[in-house]
């Protein structure tokens, strides 16, 4: 059933669990929901962007994420304190960690994003594949969780090398190893399952055939939590470093209507048996024609805004209305997706203070970061500090209009990636659409060259 009723909240204060550009985007629509927002803040972020721009600020504990951004019960502290009526989690940190979600719904505040049940199953990528396929999706071929000396050997000879062990409790591209031969399998398997236990708390591992030189594919999805499921089209997130994302768009080059469709037929009923509520990302990779199920991130992700360019949906709004109504303002069946957007993750090489910034404008160009004249970028978190995203009509118009504005982009003080950015977006490699996950790896060299 369709859900277009404008949906009201009663939420009145949201405590952002985060920092950065996350929690500056998220206090962005929160103002213009009329809702007040809660910063929290570690000792080293006191004169953080997102400190200053919400309505209150509590800090939560030193520079280390452990003592304060992934501390649990300083957070919901806070919230308590600050008679807060939700948590909106960004993304990282606490973003997908089930007991947290259940921690702040069992002490009566709403987590905006999915049930924690549902975080648990999809979390969890040996059980995430197994829900996929049960929804007809196919997944990148591969086994249950594997243990080293118990017929693991067997199952990736049948799987054919190259094989990648990869964590079920994985994320951000982290304790992922490819095999290339048996005889290297066990150690391998042994070394990743060490590393999951010392990274994610979870030592399960399991084997996927290694695609040598895929696209990354994901398609953006809205849930009201009550079975209904809207599906902003997919983004390309092809050019990875070691894994990571460093530019991505929307819609992608590599896929055509009828894949678009196959992978939607799939996710929809999907999320919709789950009862997924809010913004969530479901990944494919694809060669050619075919896709292949990944996972499923059960939050909103950073590269959202090529997304909200060509939809027309603010995506953290719709998040919130969810998560706290049970309805949203869009209907399902009506998305309409327009043009094309493409979005330049901004790297610091190195922390410091910010010394001099200009910000490039002008029409389909936005600009999501915390930096500010004189700010200062501390060496504990990750490295974004912004995201660059443009829109226009064509691709071919958003290419010309990313150049245009990351030649405007001045970041003084630190180290970042624009220069390795432009040399990507003028690429003839990058202009035809044609290239795979490898990619990036093979023209490093040239980059660094600076040719
Ligand atoms: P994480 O949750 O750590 O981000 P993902 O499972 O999403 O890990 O994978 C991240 C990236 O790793 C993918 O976009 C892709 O480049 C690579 N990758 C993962 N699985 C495979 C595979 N079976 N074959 C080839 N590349 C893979």
């Amino acid at each position: 059933m369709a859900t277009n009723l404008p949906a009201q909240t009663k939420v009145k204060r949201i405590l952002i669990a985060n920092r950065g550009e996350i929690a500056v985007r998220v206090i962005r629509t929160c103002r213009e929901m009329g809702i007040e927002t809660v910063a929290v803040y570690s000792t080293a972020d006191k004169d953080n962007l997102h400190v200053k721009m919400a309505d209150k600020a509590i800090c939560i504990g030193p520079a280390p994420s452990a003592q304060s951004y992934l501390k649990m019960e300083s957070i919901l502290m806070a919230a308590m304190h600050t008679q807060s009526d939700a948590i909106h989690p960004g993304v990282g940190f606490l973003s997908e960690n089930a007991a947290f979600a259940r921690l702040v719904r069992d002490n009566g505040l709403i987590f905006i994003g999915p049930d924690p049940e549902v975080i648990e199953l999809l979390g969890d990528k040996v059980q995430a594949r197994e829900t996929a396929l049960k929804y007809g999706l196919p997944v990148t071929p591969g086994t249950g969780a594997v243990i080293a000396n118990e017929g693991a050997i067997e199952e990736a000879k049948k799987l054919g090398f190259p094989v990648i062990i990869k964590a079920a409790a994985g994320g951000g591209g982290k304790g992922m190893r490819i095999v290339r031969k048996a005889e290297d399998l066990e150690e391998n398997i042994t070394l990743a399952s060490r590393e999951a236990q010392a990274n994610f708390a979870d030592g399960t591992v399991f084997i996927e055939k290694y695609l040598e030189n895929p696209r990354h594919v994901e398609l953006q999805v809205l849930a009201d939590g009550n079975g209904n499921v809207a599906i902003l089209g997919e983004r390309d997130c092809t050019v990875q470093k070691n894994h990571q994302k460093l530019i991505e768009e929307s819609p992608s080059p590599g896929v055509t209507d009828k894949m678009r469709e196959a992978m939607a037929a799939g996710a929809i009923p999907m999320f919709a048996s789950l009862k997924y509520k809010g913004a969530g990302t479901i990944e494919f990779l694809a060669e050619e024609e075919k896709f292949y199920f990944m996972e499923v991130n059960a939050r909103v992700q950073v590269e959202h805004p090529v997304s909200e360019f060509v939809s027309g949906i603010d995506i953290i709004r719709q998040q919130i209305l969810a998560c706290t109504t049970g309805s949203m303002e869009i209907d399902p069946v009506q998305i309409n997706l327009k043009g094309s957007s493409i979005e330049c993750r901004i790297n610091a090489f190195t922390p410091g203070t910010i010394t001099r910034l200009e910000i490039p404008g002008g029409i389909g160009v936005r600009f999501d970061s915390f930096l500010y004249n004189g700010c200062t970028i501390p060496p504990h978190y990750d490295s974004m500090v912004a995201k660059l995203i443009v829109y226009d009509t064509d691709r071919k118009k958003a290419l010309a209009k990313m150049d245009r504005a990351l030649r405007e982009l001045v970041i003084e003080g630190i180290k970042t990636n624009i220069e390795r950015q432009k040399f990507i977006i003028n690429h003839p490699v990058f202009h035809n659409g044609v290239f795979g996950t490898s990619w990036y790896a093979d023209i490093e060299k040239e980059i660094e060259n600076g040719r």
